[in-house]
């Protein structure tokens, strides 16, 4: 029986809520946003054909508030709603709720969700199925038995919470003797992140790389896979750039894990879109890790080698259409490659970022694909997750699409946010990348800790260069022009000196007008403090964008200033400069022995107690913010003097939690 839909609610925000609409539109389908008060300027209210505030701004009380959602397509008139990924996605009881309400749910069936929607059944299910599976735990299991698992597998092991996601609750156990704690530490976070401390424990694969299956089914008994996506370059067990096709695959590899994923589908009588995930060892041996009952954040490199759309073919199966292929007609064509932007500071140990986007520019390519949430204007808050775009590359092969993807991303610019784009760019940019030859520690093993190299002394002289023409070209247009230039003068502006900072770096650069009216500028900075001096004509400057000839090159910059910060693109080098003071106080208060908050929060779990002697790299307390745990670390051995943030206390940034001497 076919359902036609004719208004979807997108229960979600951001980049997806306006995925879903994209989609809609060109069905012809009415759509219907739902927004908190944080998103209430966001561009997918503003995209949908009508939105439905719902009060507050926690995920709790809005994007996660089943009723208030199900009250708003009762008054919008919505016979459907989809529910992207995280939030709702995954919860067995609102898809049932809908389906009480007369609501279609675009999404699997409540008994699939719920099969899948805990590691331990789910691998259960696995194994029956006759996928294979990583060696450990079986089934419910009480302390004792995971340690006799650990015994029979052998040690490194990988414990998870059971109804993990996100990377939360898992931790590597290197030994025996540390397990106990390790068991403990995990059910504590489990508990905290999902109501629910069941672990499971499994074999740790050392470098492995991830690669999961899309698979498609339809309530009429078809199930295929549209090939995989490998998604190994992850930090914190969590995605950041994913692509399609995997180089570790040959056709006969794809075909075998393929069928595995269609067979567990089948098995629990899969219906609409899902993603089975595995981990792939380095001899082709593949072994499943869980089954994501939604759409996935990364399903666009999947549409950009299948040509096809996936929520497009998500709205037909769920009206009740048999899917719209079967798997001998899908090809796998070309190649593609997406990064996730983040709003975080790669200064600050990539931590999450809040404020105001000043600038968001992104020129349209081809072989370029952009999925973003924000525009200019855009305030990212600690409500939810920072990712605020994702770019897609994509080409007739890998390396077109790799070329492509790293030339749109050196012409992005944003500011008032920092963001992850440099390492995307360095990631795109490594050999072993270029090479293919990736696995799920790529970054530490290619880059170590410090993730992003500073830009070099050269690409600050430029930016710097960059940003004193703007202000020059402001100013020059501000003041009267000079109807007879005074003989005796060579100029008619006074030299100027303006510094500009980066960290713990700084440039300046001295400037005067020469009589022909070309600049004439000395840029100073970098290690070694040495002058260039340069010749600069052609001045050109209209809003953010500068354009310049400096030494006899042509270069065009895009300048943004706002804050105490202005940021420059020239080149394909996004540099900020800063003019907050030189030692914000809550550096000061680290260095007397006060940890502030590097970011808004709330303060989850107290590690430690007044008296007590702590050493260095020891965790003193968590901080969760953006849907992350952040732990504070000691910065050198010491005993702690304050506490000044109890559990549960939001905090601001810099607000000194805890005093160390
Ligand atoms: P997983 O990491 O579970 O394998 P994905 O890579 O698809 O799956 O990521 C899903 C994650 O995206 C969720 O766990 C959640 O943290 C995050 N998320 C949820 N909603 C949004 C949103 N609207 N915008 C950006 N990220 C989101
Ligand atoms: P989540 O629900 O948080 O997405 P997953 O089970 O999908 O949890 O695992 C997330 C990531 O952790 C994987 O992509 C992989 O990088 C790593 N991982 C998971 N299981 C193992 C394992 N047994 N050995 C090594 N790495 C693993
Ligand atoms: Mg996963």
């Amino acid at each position: 029986m076919i359902k036609s839909i004719h208004t979807v609610l997108a229960a979600n925000r951001g980049e997806i809520a306006r995925r879903v609409f994209r989609t809609c539109r060109s069905l012809g389908i009415r759509t219907v946003a739902v927004f908190s008060d944080a998103d209430a300027g966001a561009p997918f209210v503003q995209e949908a054909d009508v939105a439905v505030r719902l009060p507050g701004s926690a995920s709790a009380e809005t994007y996660l508030n089943a009723d208030a959602i199900l009250d708003a397509a009762a008054r919008t008139g919505a016979d459907a709603i989809h529910p992207g990924y995280g939030f709702l996605a995954e919860n067995a009881e609102f898809a049932e709720a809908c389906a009480a309400r007369g609501v279609t749910f675009i999404g699997p069936p409540p008994a699939a969700i719920r099969a899948m929607g805990q590691k331990r059944e789910a691998k259960a299910l696995a194994v029956k199925a006759g996928v294979p599976v990583v060696p450990g735990s079986e089934g419910a299991v009480d302390d004792a038995a995971l340690a006799k698992a650990a015994d029979a597998v052998g040690y490194p092991v990988l414990l998870k919470a059971s109804a993990g996601g996100g990377g939360k609750g898992m931790r590597i156990v290197r030994a025996a003797a540390e397990l106990p704690e390790a068991i403990a530490a995990a059910k504590r976070e489990s508990k905290a992140a999902f109501g629910d401390d069941a672990l499971l424990l499994e074999k740790y694969i050392e470098r492995p790389r991830h690669v999961e299956i899309q698979i498609f089914g339809d309530a009429h008994g078809n199930v295929v896979h549209l090939f995989e996506r490998e998604c190994s370059i992850q930090r914190r067990y969590q995605k950041i750039v994913e692509e399609a096709p995997s180089t570790a695959l040959s056709p006969e590899l794809r075909a075998a894990m393929g069928d595995a994923a269609v067979r567990l589908a089948k098995a629990i009588g899969y219906v609409n879109a899902g993603t089975v995930e595995f981990v792939l060892g380095p001899a082709g041996d593949f072994h499943f890790l869980e089954v994501n009952t939604r759409l996935q954040v990364e399903h666009p490199v999947t549409e950009c080698v299948t040509g096809l759309d996936l929520v497009r073919e998500q709205i037909r199966v769920a009206e009740g259409h048999p899917l719209s292929f079967t798997q001998e007609q899908l090809k796998l064509d070309g190649a593609s490659i997406e990064v996730r932007l983040y709003a975080e500071d790669p200064g600050a140990g990539h931590l999450p970022q809040t404020g105001v986007i000043h600038d968001f520019h992104l020129p349209a390519r081809d072989g370029v694909r952009v999925d973003s949430g924000v525009e200019a204007g855009s305030d990212v808050g600690i409500h939810y997750d920072p990712m605020l775009a994702k770019i897609v590359g994509f080409g007739p092969d890998r390396e077109s699409a790799r070329r492509r993807l790293v030339a749109a991303l050196r012409e992005l610019s944003i500011s008032g946010v920092r963001t992850n784009r440099d390492l995307l760019l360095r990631t795109l940019d490594d050999q072993a990348f270029v090479a293919g030859d990736l696995d799920t520690h790529f970054l530490e093993r290619r880059f170590g800790v410090e993730l992003v190299a500073p830009p070099t002394d050269g690409a600050l002289a430029l930016a710097a260069l960059a940003a004193t023409l703007r202000s020059h070209a402001e100013r020059a247009a501000r003041a009267p022009v000079p109807t007879v230039t005074p003989r005796f003068r060579n100029n008619p502006f006074a030299d100027e000196c303006t510094a500009y900072r980066v960290g713990d770096r700084e440039v300046t650069t001295h400037h005067r007008v020469l009589r022909d009216g070309s600049l004439h500028v000395v840029v100073r900075g970098g290690a070694d403090g040495d002058a260039q001096t340069l010749v600069v004509s052609n001045l050109e400057v209209s809003e953010r964008d500068v354009s310049f000839e400096a030494n006899g090159v042509r270069r065009a910059a895009r300048v943004t200033r706002a804050d105490d910060a202005t940021t420059v693109l020239v080149d394909g080098v996004l540099a900020t400069f800063d003019e907050s003071p030189r030692f914000p106080e809550r550096r000061v208060a680290a260095q007397e022995g006060g940890y502030a908050a590097p970011m808004p929060g709330k303060v989850t779990d107290v590690r430690v107690k007044v008296g007590q002697a702590v050493r260095q790299g020891e965790t003193l307390l968590v901080l969760e913010a953006m849907k992350m745990e952040h732990p504070i670390k000691a910065h050198s051995d010491g005993t702690v003097e304050a506490l000044l943030a109890p559990p549960g206390t939001q905090v601001d940034p810099g607000t000194i939690l805890i005093v160390v001497q």
